[in-house]
């Protein structure tokens, strides 16, 4: 960071040069045209309000001890100083009148919304109690951690596993299993890190440009791509911002993508465009095996002639009947990826991987692509995120724990990425285990996951869910079924180190509470705990956790406490000081040089600087050479050590290859083969639950089941209208879940959530722009206002997920800038009635904009009457809907909504009927080789463990 280019003094500058950070000085705007001087200490730290991490800067008025306000980091090497609109909205999160202060307990029947405050004392008390004493008698799977966002990297494992606890549950199969099984088939890492910056040509199965996985590292170098004269081919339904940017827009039937992409796949090959030397050297071809060839033994130009034959019915015209998108534009995005050659960049994360049965396939395809054209591990081209992420040792790591909680990961799905959360309730009701106690952490499923009204069955139970903390900044339709808010710190309030795989480099990026980092610069304070400096009692999850287990095993005779104990006061718990002092001294190359040079300490260079680039331009990692002391066996070219494969012989020389068993590129999965999917050990097409045949079935126009054995919709007694196929996934640019709580800039900027439909299909239904429909799912149904609009394909309707937040009270502080009041009612078991009962309106409070409220929709909930759709192979939500759309009736109002949770139980049955259960080789539970969260010891792999 020491090369960053500093304009010359007297020019304009974008931000404030970091030698000035310490103090400086900006007229007051409330005071003008009076020139009144204030000084501010700049301190940066990381945005939570998505998963990219970008630095922030936070402004702390040295006159009040306060933040004034946030600015993007100059020197965080992902976000170069800029943020989005969600960034900055955090100045409303942290001046919000509406956020929890002080822990809270409840005093009436769960869910009844009654609390009163309560001491962190007491919290710690009462958890440690119960925590012994459920690891005490060998319940210790009774105790789940559930996270919504992390952004509190590699903590929660080291907790769990320093309890000895199997219990680490996230969201991940509700927004991006499938597509990490299919890069992590590929290449042993389970997420893309394409280098747009440097690609000639990008394909983008999202919306990158306005959202999107690490949308603003990515979009800035995106944009800088275009403007070097890259093409930008956007696949995509839905007319987004990104696809009006694009150079050529593919707008497929949803579902369709992966026929799609594989047809692009033949045409390279047929044309052969492909790049043969990569090829040969770094994609399996040996272990190809298909239509009754074996490549093992033949030439690698026999293989590439069985490809062919393979790929043979994907023709862009067999694309075009499925997709809709035209042979020629298919044709022709093939001939612009293989322009591209190496330098070419794509990416798929949620959008047709995540709405689809099979769409794990997607990733597959993509990566095709990407081998195809030699653009792996090159510049401008696609690495492993495992090159670019950079992750530290962490301080002193408990050994694996010796459980397997089927909860987390059920034998039905095998090759799950990863817990099946969204099953956490079906699981409960059918008896397969119970929670002692419940952590949720920044999550909200009752809202943010499909079937809520099973989530809520389940946690007003307390024979199903013991005790329940739910550790959020803000009230949320979760939290209120919690026995204990406990609010943690937001972006600024809390310690955290970051990492992403946003370019071809990795970095370090620093989270801390700045008002605490203030007064400790400033004042020279001793600050003990954090929430000593954050508003009223807001604490950290860090020290939180700490302190926890400590209370877990007081004495130490349980050999909890020893992994959270100082190594420099032994006795005493160790510090965040302490804990991330280690880290940055021992693990992260070339920082504590830097922070010499400067006359720091690691931890205080990264105070000062919030980032460290670690490295620039890390390409071709796969080709880095292996000695022969890293290996003791080689079996044709594979070179392994200790009964681990551990690189490759490529053209004769020794090297680390890529993380697959057979460091290789994995074209074929023998992973697919051996667990009982051998059809797809190559990149296939998957018919999608809402692809064109299905909808056909759905519709009644033709017999069920379809050819790729997908669930049949059955439609309640209920559901009437024109057969759609409904896509729910698309993001709003200004939003992003429950983490926009009370964000008044971005609700005003985006509070409604219309459903959008082609006119082709609203001349057909008789309707317009402004009226009400009614959309049916399998379990129930919403009513929603309609937006015609020509940016969508006929066939298809959508609306985004980010809104359609309620509360039961008005005066509940849940949402008040984007939040309905509503009943909730349950007429007979498992038959639940959501109805507004007033929308969105000002109301008084230390905030005059509270006063100022000028909408009033806040749009429609439309998750609760998604059932559960769990990809069989990838564990995804395939959130798809085929619905039934019809005008609304005179009894329907706005904002309807109405669920069957008996129906929702059913879907969830037919759709685990479609897995291929554990165990696969070796009575394993789960491939060795396959990542997971808080890994367990192997021996826990098996299904039938030894004694
Ligand atoms: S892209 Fe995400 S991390 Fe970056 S500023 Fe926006 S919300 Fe924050």
């Amino acid at each position: 960071m020491e090369d960053e280019p500093q304009p010359p003094r007297n020019q304009l500058r974008s931000y404030p040069p970091v030698e000035s950070w310490s103090d400086w000085v900006e007229h007051d705007p409330q005071a003008w045209p009076e020139k009144a001087e204030r000084h501010y200490r700049l301190i940066p730290t990381i945005c939570f309000n998505c998963e990219a991490a970008c630095g922030l800067l936070a402004y702390v008025d040295k006159e009040t001890g306060e933040i004034a306000k946030i600015e993007g980091n100059p020197v965080h090497p992902a976000s170069r100083g800029r943020l989005c609109a969600k960034g900055l909205a955090i100045m409303n999160q942290l001046q919000s009148a509406d956020r929890v202060l002080y822990p809270m307990k409840r005093k009436g029947p769960r869910g009844s919304n009654q609390w009163e405050r309560t001491t962190w004392d007491e919290v710690l008390e009462t958890f440690g109690a119960r925590i012994r004493r459920a690891i005490r008698e060998g319940r210790g799977e009774e105790v789940m951690y559930h996270v919504g966002r992390p952004g509190h990297d590699g903590y929660m494992e080291r907790v769990l596993q320093g309890w000895g606890v199997d219990g680490h549950n996230s969201h991940v199969n509700i927004c991006s299993a499938a597509a990490r099984l299919g890069y992590f088939l590929w290449q042993g890492a389970d997420r893309p890190s394409p280098d747009y910056a440097n690609a000639r040509c990008i394909l983008l199965i999202s919306a990158h440009l306005e959202s999107g996985h690490y949308f603003n590292p990515h979009a800035q170098r995106i944009i800088e791509a275009k403007m070097a004269g890259a093409k930008l081919i956007v696949v995509d339904p839905r007319l987004s911002n990104t696809a009006s940017c694009a150079d050529s827009w593919l707008a497929p039937h949803p579902g369709t993508e992966t026929a799609v992409l594989l047809a692009m796949a033949k045409v390279i090959l047929d044309s052969g465009r492909f790049d043969a030397r990569f090829m040969r050297q770094w994609v399996n071809w040996e272990d190809y095996e298909a239509d009754g060839f074996v490549a093992r033994g033949k030439t690698f130009e026999e293989f590439v002639t069985a490809l062919r034959t393979h790929y043979a019915p994907y023709t862009p015209e067999f694309a075009e009947r499925e997709s809709g998108v035209p042979a020629e534009a298919i044709a022709q995005a093939a001939q612009d990826v293989a322009d591209a050659g190496s330098r070419f960049a794509s990416h798929v994360w949620r959008a047709s991987a995540a709405g689809n049965l099979g769409g794990w396939q997607s990733a597959r395809a993509l990566v095709l692509l990407q081998a195809l054209t030699g653009s792996m591990g090159t510049r401008g081209g696609l690495s492993p995120n495992s090159w670019d992420k950079f992750v530290p040792e962490p301080f002193r790591v408990p050994p694996a724990q010796e459980r397997w909680n089927e909860l987390l990961y059920p034998p039905e799905w095998p090759l799950s990425h990863h817990e099946m959360s969204q099953l956490l309730p079906h699981f409960l009701k059918e008896g397969r285990g119970r929670l002692d106690v419940y952590f949720t952490r920044v999550f909200n499923p009752v809202w943010t996951y499909p079937d809520g009204f099973s989530w809520m069955e389940v946690l007003r139970d307390e024979r199903l869910v013991g005790l329940h903390a739910a550790l959020t900044p803000v009230w949320s339709e979760t939290a209120a079924f919690a026995d204990y808010v406990l609010p943690m710190g937001l972006a600024c309030e809390r310690h955290d180190v970051q990492s992403q795989e946003t370019q071809a480099g990795s970095w370090i990026g620093f989270r801390q509470p700045v008002v605490r980092v203030f007064r400790e610069l400033e004042h020279g304070e001793r600050v003990h705990y954090t929430y000593e400096a954050n508003p009223g009692e807001v604490w950290e999850e860090d020290e939180f956790w700490t302190s926890l287990s400590w209370h877990i095993d007081p004495d130490g005779s349980m050999g909890i406490r020893q992994w959270f104990e100082s190594q420099t006061e032994p006795g005493t718990p160790v510090s965040v000081d302490e804990y991330y002092g280690h880290i940055f001294d021992h693990s992260v190359p070339g920082l504590p040089a830097a922070a010499a040079r400067e006359g720091l300490t690691p931890l205080q260079y990264m105070r000062k600087y919030g980032a460290f680039e670690v490295a620039r331009d890390v390409y071709s990692v796969n080709e880095a050479p292996l000695s022969g002391a890293d290996t003791t066996t080689q079996e044709g070219d594979l070179l392994s050590k200790d009964g681990r494969a551990v690189g490759v012989l490529v053209g004769g020389r020794s090297v680390v290859g890529y993380e697959t068993p057979s460091r290789k590129l994995e074209l074929y999965s023998t992973t697919m083969r051996d667990w009982k999917w051998p059809e797809f050990a190559l990149p296939e097409y998957i018919r999608s639950h809402v692809g064109p045949a299905a909808l056909a079935v759905a519709g009644g126009e033709t017999a069920g089941p379809s050819g790729d054995g997908m669930p049949l919709v059955e439609w309640p007694t209920h559901a009437r209208g024109d057969v759609l196929v409904l896509v729910p996934t698309y993001r709003l640019p200004t939003l992003i879940h429950t983490r926009n709580n009370n964000a008044k800039w971005l609700f005003e900027i985006s509070h409604k959530n219309p459903l959008l439909m082609s006119s082709t299909d609203a001349s057909r239904l008789q309707v317009r722009t402004g009226d009400l429909v009614k959309v049916h799912t399998e379990i129930g149904w919403f009513v929603i206002s309609l937006w015609l609009t020509e940016g969508l394909k006929p066939g298809v309707v959508a609306c985004s997920h980010h809104l359609g937040r309620w509360r039961r009270d008005r005066d509940e502080a849940i949402e008040r800038w984007g939040s309905s009041v509503v009943s909730v009612e349950e007429p007979e078991p498992g038959k639940w009635m959501l109805r507004v009962k007033e929308a969105t309106q000002p109301w008084t409070s230390s905030d005059p904009d509270s006063q100022r409220i000028w909408w009033s929709d806040t749009g429609v909930h439309q998750n609760l009457t998604f059932p559960v759709h769990p990809d069989p192979v990838s564990g995804m939500q395939c959130w798809h809907q085929v619905v039934k759309v019809e005008k609304a009736g005179g009894d329907d109002r706005y904002g309807d909504v109405f669920v069957d949770t008996a129906l929702a139980h059913q879907v969830y049955l037919r759709w685990k009927s479609l897995c291929r259960p554990a165990p696969g080789p070796g009575d394993l539970r789960r491939p060795l080789w396959f990542a997971r969260v808080a890994r367990p010891a192997p021996e826990a792999y098996l299904m039938s463990p030894a004694g």
